[in-house]
């Protein structure tokens, strides 16, 4: 079943106030305990080079070493979970994920956004390393790729465990699972699941409610059919070659999974928002010209206006600027502390990409001072 219509990107909470271009940050984020808070870990990808030169060291699950090639000392970096080269879909999955799966399903709203330069592992992180086979449960695939649906992505496991609580439940008719996902390219959005012109936000006179005029939205029980939604949507993303990787992704996705639960007690509802950002590298490395610089600087804009945010949030801020882009007031919501965030930043392990990873470890390094002031105030 599968209806369209207006995405109310807002789940209703609201968060902040203030129409007039900055929100309150809620004072129920000051207080939140520790539980509450954003969540930052970095995930480093497997080195593609058979040389051993390079920039990052693992500590242990929390911290790594960073050597910026200079004389001076490596400097450690400490987060909430780091992750090496040989970590798994899986453990990432259990340790960042699967916590506000839990959440979600109990009627609470929580985010997932992967950062980092182009080619950092970003869209394996969240989609998976073979999107054709994403997806396909252990029992329809041949014996020898058995296994690949390990490989699944935070979009995929998170909608599997989510269908398959609602088919363990002993009434699934109880429950509705909605998915939307969209891109913004260019600071456009573009609806993935039915591709065509680009669509308006809309936002309540309070700035409270953000909707996407036009947005499709799936409802549906079958596991199967949206992950088959999901899959064609990736595709449709807009994807171009640029010098730093032939199939880079341009555009920001975010994919919206809202699951209601109709109990005696009345419904409740929970969301999960999944993004997979675009490449946060520099527009000159990507050596582009023309209508790939201008697409780099609305990449920038918007990782800068989310930065921005970041940086306000981590200085303790009264308020926060979220109107300078459109990921930032798409996000809003999961920023503002009226939802649990996790930020997974990406970063490549060879020498010769140090530049990107610092500026990502730096970026992180900051998102986890949110998390530590959440939790000081919790
Ligand atoms: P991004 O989305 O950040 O541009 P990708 O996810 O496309 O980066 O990753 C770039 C390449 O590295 C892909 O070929 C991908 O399969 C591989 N890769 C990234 N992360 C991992 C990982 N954790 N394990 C194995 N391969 C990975
Ligand atoms: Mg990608």
């Amino acid at each position: 079943m599968s209806r369209q219509g207006t995405g109310n990107w807002s789940s209703g909470s609201g968060s902040g106030s203030g129409g007039s271009g900055s929100s309150q940050l809620p004072s129920t984020a000051m207080s939140q305990s520790g539980e509450e808070r954003l969540v930052v870990a970095v995930r480093v990808r497997p080195s593609t080079e058979p040389n051993n030169n390079k920039c990052i060291q693992i500590l242990s699950d929390r911290a790594l070493l960073f050597d910026d090639g200079s004389k001076n000392r490596p400097r450690k970096y400490v987060y909430d979970f780091v992750f090496g080269e040989s970590s798994t879909q899986e453990e990432v999955y259990k340790t960042t994920t699967a916590p506000l799966v839990k959440d979600v399903l109990n009627g609470l709203n929580a985010a997932v956004f992967a950062y980092g330069a182009t080619g950092a592992g970003k869209t394996h992180t969240m989609l998976g390393p073979n999107p054709k086979k994403a997806g396909t449960p252990s029992s329809e695939l041949p014996p020898k790729t058995a296994q690949s649906n390990h490989g699944d992505g935070m979009m995929v496991k998170a909608l599997d465990e989510i269908f398959q609580h609602v088919e363990n439940a002993e009434d699934s008719s109880k429950f509705k699972v909605t998915i939307s996902y969209l891109e913004i390219y260019n600071e456009l959005i573009r609806d993935l699941l039915n591709p065509g012109g680009p669509l308006e936000l809309r936002e309540d006179n309070r700035g409270q409610k953000i909707t996407v005029a036009g947005l499709s939205e799936i409802t549906t029980c079958s596991r199967h059919e949206v992950i088959q939604n999901l899959l064609k949507g990736n595709k449709a993303r807009t994807m171009e070659p640029t010098a730093a990787n032939k199939t880079s992704s341009r555009s920001h996705a975010l994919l919206s999974v809202t699951v209601q639960n109709k109990t005696p007690l009345g419904t409740k509802q929970g969301r999960l928002f999944l993004t997979d950002l675009a490449g946060s590298e520099r527009a000159k490395k990507t050596k582009n010209r023309g209508k790939r610089l201008q697409e780099g600087a609305h990449i920038n804009r918007s990782l800068l206006a989310l930065g921005n945010c970041i940086n306000a949030l981590s200085g303790g801020a009264r308020y926060v600027n979220y109107r300078d882009s459109k990921l930032t007031r798409l996000l809003k919501e999961a920023l503002s502390g009226k939802c649990k965030t996790v930020m997974i930043a990406h970063v490549a392990p060879e020498a010769r990409h140090r530049d990107e990873t610092k500026n990502t470890l730096v970026y992180a390094d900051r998102a986890n001072h949110i998390s530590t002031r959440l939790q000081n105030a919790g």
